[in-house]
């Protein structure tokens, strides 16, 4: 089963309008020719619009960084899937550590974000990772299955081969402390498994997993050349063109 390499930039709440055109751009024009992996870059809600006229044209995807999961209404300050796909978008994070704990998302929250992001035809990134202190406690495993369980509620097997896990443990993300390429294949490897347990080997084999936290052009080709990490969501290191092509080029 080949997967193609999907490598994100998550630029967080980051940018003003300038920089994020620049940077956007900067990746299109640095993109190698043939470029085999799968590009996306998920800037702040409110500059989706300026970089989707810099990638239009280009094999530069574009995502939302979230979404909220209802047909246009009464809910201020939400974006939901038809205006993510309207301004250009094909993916969105979800359930992305941050909102996790500074916004209180639930596994409940991210499963319904999940069936609006296909309903939507999105394609989801989900994230799913696990704390310092659970790592410590030897947590690890329960609370990945746990969170990927919930994420994945209702889920059928049709709509599972489309989707993106990130799995981005909270003790690497903005530390500068990454998963050794083991430590991140062990638990990726144990994801494909819980997937190949609740949709069969053949769809589980097309799922991509993303690793997240602290990815960088010098850890990107060690990281990504484990069997069962296709790809990465890049925080920090996709707000530099540099940097983020130096994660491309490394793949
Ligand atoms: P980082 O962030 O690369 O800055 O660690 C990754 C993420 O939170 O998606």
């Amino acid at each position: 089963m080949t997967r193609r390499i999907l490598i994100a930039g998550n630029w967080k709440m980051n940018t003003r309008r300038r920089d994020a055109a620049a940077l956007a751009k900067g990746v299109v024009d640095g993109i190698p020719k043939e470029c085999a992996v799968e590009i996306a870059l998920c800037p702040p809600s409110v500059y989706l619009g300026t970089v989707s006229e810099c990638v239009v044209g280009s094999p530069v995807g574009l995502g939302g960084q979230n979404l909220y999961a209802a047909a246009d209404g009464a809910f201020t300050g939400e974006v939901n899937a038809g205006m993510l796909t309207d301004i250009g978008c094909s993916y969105v994070i979800l359930g992305h550590s941050e909102r996790r704990q500074l916004m209180g998302e639930t596994d409940a929250d991210v499963s319904k974000k999940l069936h609006a992001a296909l309903a939507g035809n999105l394609i989801p990134i989900v994230c799913v990772g696990e704390t310092q202190e659970q790592r410590e406690n030897n947590e690890t495993e329960q609370v990945v299955s746990d969170q990927l369980k919930g994420s994945l509620a209702g889920l059928d097997e049709a709509r599972a081969a489309g989707i993106v896990i990130a799995y981005e443990p909270v003790w690497a993300i903005g530390t500068g402390l990454t998963a050794s390429p083991d430590q991140a294949e062990a638990v990726h490897a144990f994801i494909r498994g819980i997937l190949t347990d609740d949709f069969g080997e053949d769809v589980a084999g097309q799922i991509r997993l993303q690793y997240g936290g602290s990815v960088k052009p010098g850890n990107a080709a060690e990281l990504l050349g484990q069997k069962n990490i296709d790809g990465a969501l890049v925080g920090g290191a996709s707000l530099k063109a540099e940097d983020f092509l130096g994660i491309i080029n490394a793949v």
